[in-house]
């Protein structure tokens, strides 16, 4: 069994409501275990909101507040496993880890168990996580991406996470004179330019040059006026079908609607409604394109799962080698 550790969170940034960045240091004579870029390590809190399942007369299954006899929620110990952010030589030299999370919302608005608990951290006073002694995973550029010339990474929301340890980690190792000849590209996408994390530091790796990087970010929600034009427009997965010379999800689906004669009405609400996707002004489409050669191409996605199917369907339409870090859940004692 993997041991359990305590932590301690030394920074927490809140970049939203529902966003953050926060890094955690062993105790005192204690390092965390040697990982890869991609991989990712099991935190638990022991105050979280506990919720059981509960079966409708439909056979719907739902979570709801697991409440004792006096009708307070019961508190208690909830693990999951993150991705992360931090790149290994950080943690060499820093002996941090870091996390990019979202707090989970379920459908009736209620808060997930574990990141409402994290999102209650204060450092310094409410500081403690434990952490299980192992990192794992095998969304590593090694394991998913070896002997491609083009990475194209997808990210939506806090699926950036082992993107940027990834890519904080070849520019380090091209500081240090070990530089590989891989081209790689970087969408990220969430619904506002405050939730981009890490957008400067990517900004300036990618203008620096010591990697062949080319990084495109996008907002979902983009404000009505004051767009910043060096984001583009729309979520990830429809930019990304514009580097794809694809239509967008949603004309897709109108398309097919109407081929079928079937909901019509809806993918055209469906198409008005939606932002029309673009790329930041300035950013080469030619050029771009030129990049995304299928057969030399393996896409890399993480983040919403419904993101990461539009980005599948939109890969596998350009057979592009598809690779996905899956955040299903995993049991942790
Ligand atoms: C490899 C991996 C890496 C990940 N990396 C990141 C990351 O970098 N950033 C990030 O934001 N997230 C990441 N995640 C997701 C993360 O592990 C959590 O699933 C997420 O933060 C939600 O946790 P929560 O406790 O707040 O939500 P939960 O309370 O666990 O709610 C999530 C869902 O679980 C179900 N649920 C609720 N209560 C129960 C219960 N009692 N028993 C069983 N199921 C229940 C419901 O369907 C609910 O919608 C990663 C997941 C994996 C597997």
């Amino acid at each position: 069994m993997v041991e359990r550790k305590t932590g301690f969170t030394v920074s927490w940034q809140s970049l939203s409501p529902v966003l953050g960045i926060f890094r955690v240091k062993p105790a005192a004579g204690h390092r965390f275990p040697e990982y890869e870029a991609g991989q990712y390590i099991a935190l638990r809190r022991e105050d979280c909101a506990l919720t059981r399942k509960v079966t409708d007369a439909d056979g719907r299954v739902r979570f709801v507040p697991d409440l004792d006899a006096s009708g307070i929620q019961r508190r208690g110990p909830v693990s999951h496993a993150y991705s992360i952010s931090s790149a290994p030589y950080q943690t060499q030299q820093e002996g941090f880890l870091e996390f990019y999370v979202v707090r989970e919302l379920d459908e009736e608005g209620r808060p997930g168990r574990l990141t409402e608990s994290l999102f209650r951290i204060e450092p310094g006073k409410d500081d403690e996580v434990i952490y299980f002694d192992r990192i794992a995973g095998d969304f590593t550029l090694p394991k998913r991406a070896h002997g491609f010339p083009h990475v194209l990474m997808v990210a939506s929301g806090s699926g950036l996470a082992p993107f940027v340890s990834m890519v904080k980690q070849l520019d380090f190792e091209a500081r240090a004179g070990r530089r590989d000849s891989t081209r790689y590209t970087l969408l990220h996408g969430n619904r506002t330019a405050a939730e981009l994390a890490y957008h400067l530091e990517l900004e300036a790796i990618a203008a620096a040059g010591r990697i062949d990087l080319v990084y495109l970010a996008t907002v979902s929600r983009p404000a009505s006026s004051g767009h910043d034009p060096s984001l583009g427009r729309g979520r990830v997965s429809n930019v990304l079908r514009i580097l794809l010379e694809l239509p967008s999800k949603e004309e897709e689906e109108l398309v097919t609607a109407e081929a079928k004669r079937d909901g019509v009405e809806k993918a055209r609400a469906a198409l008005g409604k939606a932002v029309r996707p673009a790329l930041p002004v300035g950013a080469q489409l030619g050029t771009l394109r030129e990049r995304m050669v299928p057969a030399d191409t393996v896409l890399m996605t993480c983040g919403n799962a419904s993101a990461m199917s539009d980005v599948q369907h939109a890969a596998e339409a350009r057979s592009i080698r598809f690779e996905k870090e899956d955040w299903k859940p995993t049991l942790y004692p």
